[in-house]
């Protein structure tokens, strides 16, 4: 197996094997080395006393021999002494060579023939007679003994050196052999176990790297999830504000609450941000800011044009990052801060036609978090507002009088019934005006039909200019018009029926031609209670009313007879 491939583990497991086992075989070399050291010294103390004993074996025999010649007692004595020496010499061979059976036996061999030799010169000195001459003692038998002996001595001499010579060559051999296998097994192990590590250290660190590398991969994918867990609670949170608020815009019974219920929505869903809400007119000549929440932190214009509003121009949402700079809409003024404000506009439009748009605003430099929920709510706000539009339309439509928009007949018959009823609550009188253009056949005839719809829509203008809001005008039919006063005495309803007389003949009606047209209108008055306290019994009082004001002369105001005021009038 390559040992790139080797696991890091094993790697580290081999080197300290490899390591352990060179350990233990440098340490038994190191002791063998040792043991052959000591025998090795032993070879040469052995060598040198072999020597030792060959040199004191010449002295002695060389003193016996100067005794014998010369006769002086020295000599001999000096023999003594080296004879003595030499056998202490032998005996300490003995001792260097004792766990050596072959040297040993070797060693008492030459013991016994150095006896052997020293004793003939021994025996020489003993039997020497100073005086006497020294061939004479030397017989040629002992001669040729003490050669022999020599011979002898020097054989065995040289069997215990050759010996021990090849013992030493054995043992420095084997030495420089085991010298040699530590240094070849440390070249190898040593080596060999630091690749090892390395390559292990190497493993290890690429295993650390892909494991980090991978717990990188891991959060990162995890952090991944948990943003995609916030999206989709925020997508849920998202879904759940939108069907509350479609749901609650559906409830709404005009565009009042449609109003309220979309500040209330925008002010939860988008805590930081101001909101302004413009409807634009239906004579669509400016928009209006209807609501608004929150605090605007730049000014806003409360009537701006119709197409004030990028938003509006665009027919899509206009985002700016920062309202001191750039394109800003028309009708959002320069924020006075020094700080940044961010803001957009979402344009409110249903069925192909722009209703208004809704701007939010808010602190700080950007977007606004959540752009997409506030365009989803104002698509609700758009469809509910053109319903309420439609519904308020239908509702106008059923109950008003399209020449000149005052309330029809069918619906003053049903509020009359209602104001007599709150009046009597309240316990509070009620007049009704029963009003009719004077003539007005001929007026057609004389200026045409059109002019005739111009002077009624001209005087029922006026009527409504006149009116307080508690008052309902009507017409009542062709050229007859009908004001309820709720809470009205008789001499205030007297004053606001010449009022109206006198406005009509003043007003002037314009033709192409540049001739200035006039009417004139007569009115019959009758009061709740003293002319009934039902509406059809009031109406055909003022009719009367009205009836006697034609008779008598047209362009005045007449009152209902019957009545205990009317004597005062
Ligand atoms: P009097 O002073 O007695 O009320 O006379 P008069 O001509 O006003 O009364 P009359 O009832 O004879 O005529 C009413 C006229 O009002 C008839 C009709 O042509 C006209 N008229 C009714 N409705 C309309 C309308 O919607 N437009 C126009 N231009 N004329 C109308
Ligand atoms: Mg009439
Ligand atoms: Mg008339």
């Amino acid at each position: 197996m390559p040992l790139s491939k080797i696991s890091p583990l094993r790697g580290f497991l081999s080197a300290t094997v490899i390591l352990v086992a060179l350990g233990i075989y440098v340490v038994a070399n190191a002791i063998q080395l040792g043991a052959d050291y000591r025998l090795v010294t032993r070879t040469h103390e052995v060598l040198r006393h072999l020597d030792r004993i060959e040199t004191l074996k010449h002295e002695a025999v060389a003193e016996s021999r100067g005794y014998l010649l010369a006769g002086r007692g020295e000599a001999r004595d000096r023999f003594w002494r080296v004879s003595g020496e030499l056998h202490r010499e032998a005996a300490l061979l003995l001792d260097l060579v004792a766990d050596n059976a072959p040297q040993r036996t070797r060693s008492q061999k030459l013991l016994e023939a150095l006896d052997r030799r020293l004793a003939l010169s021994a025996d020489a000195i003993r039997t020497f007679r100073p005086g006497q001459a020294a061939t004479i003692n030397a017989s040629a038998a002992r001669v040729s003994a003490i050669r022999a002996g020599d011979v002898d001595v020097a054989r065995r001499l040289d069997q215990l050196r050759q010996a021990e010579r090849v013992l030493l060559a054995l043992r420095s051999q084997r030495a420089e052999r085991s010298a040699w296998l530590v240094l070849l097994a440390t070249g190898i192990g040593i080596p060999l176990s630091l690749l090892l590590i390395g390559q292990a250290h190497r493993r290890l660190a690429r295993e650390n790297r892909v494991r980090q590398q991978a717990e990188a991969a891991a959060s990162a994918s995890n952090a991944e999830l948990n943003a995609t867990v916030a999206q989709l609670a925020r997508l849920s949170d998202s879904m759940g504000a939108l069907s509350h608020y479609s749901s609650m815009l559906q409830g709404a019974s005009d565009a009042q609450e449609l109003y309220e219920i979309t500040s209330t929505t925008f002010r939860r869903l988008f805590p930081g941000l101001a909101g302004m809400l413009y409807v634009i007119r239906a004579s669509r000549d400016h928009a209006e800011l209807i609501a608004h929440w929150g605090s605007p932190v730049a000014p806003n214009d409360p009537s701006p044009e119709p197409h004030a509003c990028w938003s509006v121009r665009r027919h899509a949402p206009y985002v700016i990052d920062d309202l001191r700079q750039g394109m800003r809409c028309p009708h959002i003024g320069r924020p006075a801060g020094a700080e940044a404000v961010h803001g957009v506009c979402i344009p409110l439009s249903a069925h192909g036609e722009v209703v208004g748009w809704l701007s939010l605003q808010g602190e700080g430099r950007g977007h606004i978090a959540d752009e997409s929920l506030a365009v989803r709510l104002c698509e609700q706000l758009s469809l509910a507002l053109a319903n309420v539009r439609l519904r308020e339309s239908l509702r106008h439509q059923a109950v008003r009088d399209a020449l000149t928009g005052l309330f029809n007949r069918r619906y003053l018959e049903e509020s009359l019934a209602r104001e007599i009823a709150r009046c009597q609550r309240r316990q509070q009188p009620l007049a009704v005006l029963m009003m009719d253009v004077d003539h007005f056949k001929a007026f057609n005839d004389r200026h045409g039909h059109a002019q005739g719809d111009a002077a009624l829509a001209a005087f029922a203008r006026m009527v409504r200019e006149m009116c307080r809001p508690e008052d309902i005008a009507c017409r009542y039919g062709g050229e007859e018009f009908t004001l309820i006063l709720p809470e009205t005495d008789l001499a205030t309803a007297l004053e606001r029926a010449e009022d109206i007389r006198a406005g009509a003949a003043l007003l002037r009606i314009g033709d192409a031609g540049g001739a200035l047209l006039r009417i004139t209108v007569s009115i019959g008055v009758a009061l709740m209670p003293d002319h009934g306290d039902v509406g059809l019994e009031l109406m055909r009082a003022g009719d009367r009313a009205l009836y006697r004001a034609k008779h008598e002369g047209r362009d005045r105001v007449a009152v209902a007879a019957g009545a205990s005021a009317i004597g005062a009038i």
